[in-house]
């Protein structure tokens, strides 16, 4: 697999954190775009839940997505999430995240400043 630079295009191998042609940190890029991840809806277990939020949170980092929006729906689901992505969130390995969206059942992950 292979990224592309959005500040000059260039391609890079994975694994490449600076772009060699202009310096720019590849891992703080962002296209502005939203992911969507349904973490909740399939009868998921607590356990399965997590698990496929650690996936969403992956495929965030390897896209060029500024964030993920989690379908969580409004049981204990969100509760752990919000536990999660609360110390998530304290250790810097997200930007944050918005658990407060009224009556959606979704919660907004921001991973990169666009
Ligand atoms: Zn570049």
């Amino acid at each position: 697999m292979s990224a592309q630079c959005l500040g000059c295009g260039m391609l890079v191998s994975a694994g490449v954190t600076a772009c060699p042609k202009c310096d720019a940190l590849l891992e703080e890029q962002t296209d502005g775009s939203v992911l969507h991840r349904d973490i909740a809806h399939q009868h998921e277990t607590v356990a399965q839940a997590m698990c496929k939020l650690e996936q969403a949170l992956l495929d965030c980092r390897q896209s060029h997505a500024c964030g993920v929006r989690l379908a969580v729906g409004r049981g204990v689901i969100r509760e752990e999430v919000t536990r999660q992505l609360s110390w998530l969130a304290m250790n810097g390995d997200i930007l944050d995240f918005d658990h407060d969206e009224g009556n959606t059942g979704a919660i907004m992950v921001f991973m990169r400043r666009s």
